[in-house]
């Protein structure tokens, strides 16, 4: 499908009515920002509903890691549909839960053997390394970030650090949560433990290797290694929430081997099955001593799912990961060409398709043109997403085309002109 091709106004008059229909009845909590009313798409182009594609860099929040519908993913969800939607790994076993947790567990950092927990999302992901941590440890404290987004539920919102809206009258909290500036240096750590934070206490460190809703922030080279040196001091597990970075996104498969650490629990979801639910958590083995019972999922590690994800897995690693390298690389020297260029843009920055850049006003971080040139976009037919305080991410699938990045770059410089 060639994109973008605009035929009506936006939004045209179906998307308007289904808008129409929407707004009596769906949660106003969601935050869309401009009237898209998606139908159907193919890799990194998306049709409405009135027949407008669009060129598509939000992949669905980093989620259709192989972009929309491949036939591939498509084939395996049919074929495992017509056998087996659901049986619950909870109480029984099948085949391709087995296979994707051996998978994962061959595919994750570090050498020593590794244990699998599946979830649906990527809070219920970090709620299970949450629990896991405390339970493991014995220990009533954990340490997470300025900055950060683990998701909404209570324990994952107790640890996000990036809106205070996201916390807003939703206390209490989840208690003997501390928090430390991303990118901070080790003194940061002594500070904290000499202060407020007895060391011997701390369960665990959940950190973004790159921080997604903050802002696609990449720490400099020393942080995760000084992170991973205070856990080993402490007997301090680590915890790599890699559900919007991982699966090849960065140009590896995680973010976190760009920084040479091999972390104790990582947590992955968004991109895992290319749209269908499902979170993993992969521990080494050693660490998930839970007893039966002790936590579970009806849906976690659905048959369905984990077919998406084995589809998946095969794609990224036959030919997407080397394809987010190269893409990554033009769209980075596309985003310094325009910061050169454009006074409203500053501080092109990322790792392979996982890239941002902010929208300034002078020297002032401007949410409002960030907005407004986002919106722009979308009237030229071009999906983005912001992210930190005015930052615009370029999350495309893994899919993405030399063409599309190169239209996709130009029609940001027409907006900013
Ligand atoms: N962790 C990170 C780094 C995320 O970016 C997100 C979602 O954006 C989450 C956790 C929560 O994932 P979910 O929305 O699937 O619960």
């Amino acid at each position: 499908m060639d994109a973008p091709r605009l035929l009506t106004a936006l939004p045209g008059p179906k998307a308007a009515e289904w808008i129409a229909r929407d707004l009596r009845v769906i949660s106003p909590s969601y935050t869309r920002g401009y009237p898209l009313v998606a139908s159907h798409g193919a890799g990194c182009v998306l049709e409405d509903v009135d027949g407008n594609r669009f060129l598509d860099f939000t992949a669905g929040i980093a989620v259709n890691a192989t972009g929309h519908s491949h036939p591939e993913v498509v084939e395996a969800i049919v074929d495992q549909a017509a056998k087996l939607i659901h049986m619950s790994g909870t109480d029984f076993y099948y085949g391709p839960e087995i296979e994707l947790a051996e998978r994962l567990a061959a595919l994750a950092p570090g050498s020593e053997p590794k244990k699998v927990f599946f979830a649906n999302s990527g809070a219920e992901t970090i709620e299970a390394a949450l629990k896991l941590a405390h339970h493991h440890t014995g220990r009533q404290r954990v340490i997470s970030c300025y900055g950060a987004f683990h998701g909404r539920t209570y324990g994952a919102m107790s640890l996000g650090g990036s809106k205070a809206l996201h916390q807003h009258g939703f206390g209490p909290l989840l208690s003997g949560v501390h928090r430390i500036h991303f990118d901070c240096p080790a003194e940061e750590f002594d500070e904290l433990f000499s202060t407020v934070c007895p060391p011997d206490e701390v369960a665990a460190i959940f950190i973004e290797p790159i921080q997604g809703e903050g802002g696609y922030r990449v720490p400099s080279p020393g942080f995760l290694p000084i992170v991973r040196e205070v856990c080993d001091r402490h007997n301090i597990l680590l915890v790599a929430d890699e559900v919007q970075s991982g699966m090849g996104r960065t140009g590896k498969m995680f973010a976190i081997e760009h920084f040479g650490v091999v972390p104790d629990m990582l947590c992955l979801a968004k991109g895992i099955a290319s749209g269908l639910p499902l979170g993993a958590l992969i521990t080494r083995a050693n660490i998930m001593d839970w007893p039966p019972g002790s936590h579970a999922s009806t849906f976690g590690g659905n048959p369905v799912s984990c077919r998406a994800a084995l589809a998946t897995f095969d794609l990224i690693e036959r030919q997407y990961m080397a394809n987010a390298v190269a893409r990554g690389e033009q769209l980075a020297a596309g985003l310094a060409e325009l910061a050169e260029r454009c006074p409203e843009f500053t501080r092109p920055r990322g790792l392979g398709l996982m890239r941002a850049i902010d929208v300034v006003e002078g020297d002032r971080p401007s949410p409002e043109l960030r907005n407004a040139f986002v919106d722009a976009c979308f009237h030229r037919g071009l999906l983005l997403l912001g992210c930190g305080t005015s930052g615009i991410r370029f999350c495309p699938a893994l899919c993405v085309t030399a063409e599309q990045v190169a239209a996709a770059l130009a029609i940001l410089g027409e907006v900013a002109t």
